[in-house]
């Protein structure tokens, strides 16, 4: 009871305090707006109404939903690039939000899927010729 008392807290300070130490790190003369713009990035859990159930607590978001998978990390990270602060920091608050979101999953025993996978799947090309579904 006490462990999830505290992996709650962990949780939602990750989400919303861990952003202004960031914005004040990073972004000192515009701190407000940064904290600001990095909370905001809580919006990409937005993808979980995709998911029946919405919420489930032994599903770990990470590697489930869209806007949390390791492509979406590479877009994130891409942003990043970009030649504006605001969305350097909208980049680093979508990638920390992943974290934090992994580390509630470690503390809550589940595991995160950040596996990338690229695949052209011959046999299920072949199972279609198969079954005349193609046709
Ligand atoms: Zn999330």
């Amino acid at each position: 009871m006490i462990f999830e008392i505290f992996r709650t807290l962990l949780h939602y300070s990750l989400h919303f305090l861990a952003p202004i130490l960031l914005g004040y790190l990073f972004w000192r003369k515009n701190w407000k707006i940064a904290s600001l713009l990095m909370i905001g990035t809580m919006a990409i859990d937005i993808d979980h109404l995709l998911a029946t159930p919405i919420f489930d607590p032994n599903r770990c978001s990470v590697g489930f939903h869209p806007l949390h998978t390791s492509w979406a990390a590479l877009i994130y990270l891409g942003i990043w690039f970009l030649p504006s602060w605001k969305l350097k920091a909208i980049a680093v608050g979508c990638l920390f939000h992943l974290f934090t979101d992994s580390v509630d999953c470690y503390l809550g025993g589940l595991k995160p899927n950040l596996t990338i996978t690229m695949s052209c799947d011959k046999n299920y090309f072949i199972s279609d010729l198969n079954s005349n579904s193609i046709i």
